[in-house]
């Protein structure tokens, strides 16, 4: 840009730049543009618990929020721009912003969820009408919803061609750098702390579990990125089934809230000294969220509505007696309690481990998957609008794509499988770390003395199983029989 068109721009007023879900400096086309006009730039954030329909963020995501938050305050500060943060109907709080600012000019990256884009839009005619422009960016999907669509025009539903149907199009495109610097407003405007947003627990605070696992914020994710890199990406294909194994990224709360773009993995997984097929198949994983995403963005009610809408009739269960022992990981199944304890101690579980519990809830206890989404939603700092509904739906057998209901995992075998010397369970259930691997996925087959020894009394100091497993099967597969006659 020539130095006359610059100083035009400098007169022009601030252009807003609003961060949403893309909390970072690095690949931020909002805020790499808003840099490039030669404008002064007013970062802000909208804490928005009260616009319709938007789904409020669970307890451990709003933690995770927070320290994204501090993380990017500190650097924007760096950078030479402040954070705004305000509270409020996000529509309203913007076109407030705008006019305290005297901006003509705001910027934003894409989101999908349906009450979102609804935001948006409503945000952009507003001020259209009253002369201000908007710009919206494509940041945190590699490509938007509405290019990738099958031959007739409509949203894919099955993953494989969605997956064909993405190599096709040409390759995401490179990162965009962070801003040298950014030229903030010389105006004081009025903000609140992160702090007074409270978005951290306190009494009591539950959050000693996740300070220990996160480090929230683009450093973090950057560092977490290139040792996955260096190390967990060679075996992967194989490895990220076993969830005592370092093959996973563990990128996923960082992907929640844009503390890294995909873009940005999709490139640097590219230069890593790893195997075709290991590269391939993180790719493809990558490309499962975008896939969550372009179907909520089609089916906005994912997260409440069967997507095969034949489960309306299914007799799930909405309460049960054996909830809250699932919740705390007090199955008796012990792959099953070790996951729901990584959870609640870590925010995070297993991807592997994920798909075992939610089926253990759906289809030994007749859970309605719902119940299953929403404690995740809550607890997970990871917890994603797209790919938990997708995923729970996946799992549930009602959802796009989904594996069939009849598929049931037996939690023994599961185990047996996929933590077969046991560190994963004796980990996360350590009253059980004194049996032997042969019964540790199944203690009560274990004869008196072997528990004895491992100083385990079930019932007492581990619980029995809550459902037996062969019976729970039949139970559900007598289920969905009569679904299939009443369909
Ligand atoms: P990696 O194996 O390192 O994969 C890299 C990235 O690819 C992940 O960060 C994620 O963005 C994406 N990815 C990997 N597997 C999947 C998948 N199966 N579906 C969609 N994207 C995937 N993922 C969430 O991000 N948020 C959720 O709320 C969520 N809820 C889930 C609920 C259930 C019942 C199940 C079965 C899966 C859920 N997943 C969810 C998908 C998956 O379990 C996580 O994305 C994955 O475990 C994250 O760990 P990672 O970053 O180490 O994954």
């Amino acid at each position: 840009m020539g130095g006359t068109r610059r100083q035009e721009n400098q007169n022009a007023g601030p252009v807003l730049v609003w961060f949403r879900d893309d909390l970072r400096v690095s690949d931020n086309p909002a805020l790499f543009s808003a840099v490039q006009s030669g404008r002064a730039v007013v970062c802000v954030h909208v804490r928005d618990t009260v616009s319709q329909d938007l789904r409020r963020p669970g307890a451990a995501q709003d933690w995770m929020l927070h320290h994204g938050l501090v993380a990017l305050e500190k650097s924007l500060f760096a950078l030479g721009a402040k954070l705004v943060v305000r509270s409020g109907p996000s529509h309203e709080v913007i076109a407030d912003l705008v006019a305290e600012t005297g901006a003509k000019l705001v910027h934003w990256n894409r989101r999908h969820s349906g009450p979102e884009v609804a935001i948006d839009k409503k945000l952009k005619a507003a001020l259209i009408a009253s002369g201000v422009e908007t710009h919206s960016f494509q940041a945190n999907l590699l490509h938007e919803p509405t290019t990738l669509l099958t031959g007739a025009g409509g949203p894919y539903r099955v993953y494989s061609p969605f997956w064909r149907a993405f190599e096709k199009l040409p390759a995401p495109r490179a990162p965009l750098p962070a801003p040298m610097a950014i030229q903030g407003h010389q105006q004081e405007i009025e903000s609140l702390a992160v702090s007074d947003l409270g978005l951290l627990p306190t009494r009591p605070d539950w959050a000693g579990g996740l300070r220990e696992n996160w480090l929230a914020g683009e450093a973090g994710a950057m560092a977490l990125l290139q040792e996955f890199l260096q190390v967990g990406i060679i075996g992967y294909g194989q490895g990220r089934d076993f969830p005592s194994k370092p093959h996973v990224s563990k990128l996923s709360p960082y992907l929640r809230f844009g503390m890294i773009s995909p873009f940005q993995i999709w490139h640097e997984a590219g230069k890593a000294a790893a195997p075709a097929h290991d590269l391939e198949k993180f790719r493809k994983e990558l490309v499962w969220r975008e896939f969550s995403w372009h179907l909520l963005f089609h089916y906005p009610d994912l997260h409440w509505r069967n997507f095969d809408q034949r489960f309306d009739e299914f007799p799930w269960l909405t309460q049960s007696p054996g909830l809250d022992a699932w919740k705390k990981g007090m199955t008796g199944y012990p792959i099953v309690d070790a996951g729901m304890r990584q959870l609640w101690q870590t925010g995070y579980m297993h991807n592997r481990v994920r798909m075992i519990v939610a089926s253990f809830l759906i289809k030994h206890m007749m859970v309605d998957w719902r119940v299953g989404e929403t404690w995740f939603w809550d607890t997970l700092v990871d917890g994603d609008p797209a790919s938990n509904s997708a995923s729970w739906q996946w799992v549930a057998g009602c959802g796009a794509d989904a594996a069939p209901y009849f598929r049931i995992f037996n939690p023994v075998i599961q185990g047996g499988k996929f933590d077969p010397d046991g560190a994963y369970v004796r980990k996360f259930v350590p009253e059980l770390s004194g049996l032997s691997d042969r019964y540790l996925h199944k203690p009560w087959e274990a004869p008196l003395e072997v528990l004895f020894k491992a100083r385990i009394k079930l019932g007492d100091t581990y619980p029995k199983p809550l459902v037996d497993h062969a019976r729970a099967r039949d139970r559900a597969s007598q289920a969905f029989e009569s679904l299939k006659k009443a369909g």
